[in-house]
């Protein structure tokens, strides 16, 4: 995985605790600046890409609320991070900000405490659904990539801990990083790590700064040799003339290298592109090939996000043809790898 080295760190005075105090002692060349509030940075050097790479900020998350999932988990935890150093053409956790480096939030034990509580308020033994059949699931990386997280400080790892012990909850993140300290944590399959999957020349051009698919495929049997809850996240589908043959190709490597016994409880998720209006503006610029594969008017829709924003995805439709033939597919191939939900 490429090292984070930030030549910046800002923090906010409450993120001061020991976690914070590490992760500046972690990085001694970097500058450090005092600041207010986490959520308004000062005039920073760079592009949105190189504040990516060049950019830590250390801040106390303040809202601890769990919200409401109901596909990759049951509900999404309070981020442990938001950013993420990785620069993905169609990443929803950019979307919308002129620069977005990571943060990091140092009060982990105060996160995971109203995980706690949150799932304390749930309805005990809970209905198996297709995120779980016995434990509640929290999303902990719906805004950050938790394997670049786990590189930064120990809050990744004390998380996966705190899973582990739980008796009702359990973590699920999805990656598109292989961070082999993760293999040291001990989850004792109380934690799901969903590798995220995309044909190889696709994923070259799309997933730009992240490991690439062979380290992903490889990692598979590491991480569940280590006690993770493996599955796979085929997401985004990129839809371009002859995709199919390029997931042929992709499920023959998973089928080639997954172990027998993870065969047998491996499930994937499925999720076609949503791409966004701003984002392909700044694309424009940065990465135009990935615009060409991600950009298909002709075949899109747009719909206004409930941010404001113009999100656009495959016209409908076309989509429910394209899923059909996906599970074709899936059912062709790697029948093993029940699909938990495609959209
Ligand atoms: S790895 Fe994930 S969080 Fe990071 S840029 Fe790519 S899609 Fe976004």
């Amino acid at each position: 995985m490429q090292h984070f080295n930030p030549s910046t760190i800002l923090y906010t005075p409450d993120a001061l605790n020991e976690r914070g105090k590490r992760a500046l002692l972690t990085y001694p060349e970097a500058i450090q600046q005092e600041i207010k509030q986490h959520n308004r940075l000062p005039e920073l050097e760079g592009n949105h890409y190189q504040v990516k790479s060049n950019v830590l900020v250390l801040g106390r998350l303040k809202t601890l609320v769990c919200r409401e999932s109901g596909r990759s988990s049951d509900f999404i935890a309070p981020s442990l991070a938001n950013g993420c150093m990785g620069a993905c053409a169609y990443c929803y956790v950019d979307r919308n900000k002129a620069v977005n480096p990571i943060t990091l939030f140092t009060n982990t034990e105060e996160i995971l405490l109203a995980v706690d509580k949150h799932v304390q308020q749930q309805a005990w033994p809970k209905v198996p659904n297709q995120t779980h059949a016995q434990f509640y699931t929290y999303d902990i990386g719906c805004n950050s990539d938790v394997s670049v997280d786990a590189s930064i400080s120990d809050s990744v790892e004390t998380a996966v801990h705190f899973f582990r012990e739980h008796p009702k909850a359990f973590a699920t993140f999805a990656t598109k990083f292989v961070n082999p300290q993760m293999l040291t944590y001990d989850p004792q399959g109380k934690t799901r790590i969903r590798f995220s999957l995309l044909p190889r020349k696709v994923s070259k051009l799309v997933d730009v700064r992240t490991d690439s698919l062979e380290k992903r495929l490889a990692a598979i049997n590491d991480f569940y040799q280590a006690g993770y809850d493996v599955h796979v996240n085929f997401s985004p589908v990129i839809v371009y003339e002859g995709w199919l043959d390029d997931y042929r190709e992709l499920f023959e490597q998973l089928n080639e290298v997954v172990h027998p016994n993870l065969k047998k409880q491996m499930d994937c998720e499925v999720i076609f592109l949503t791409h966004n209006q701003w984002q392909h503006n700044i694309n424009l610029s940065i990465n135009p090939k990935a615009e060409d594969l991600i950009w298909a008017p002709e075949i899109q829709e747009s719909k206004k996000s409930q941010f404001g924003g113009i999100n656009i995805r495959y016209q409908y439709q076309l989509k429910a043809g394209w899923i059909n033939d996906f599970r074709k597919l899936q059912q062709e191939v790697i029948p093993w790898c029940t699909i938990r939900y495609i959209f």
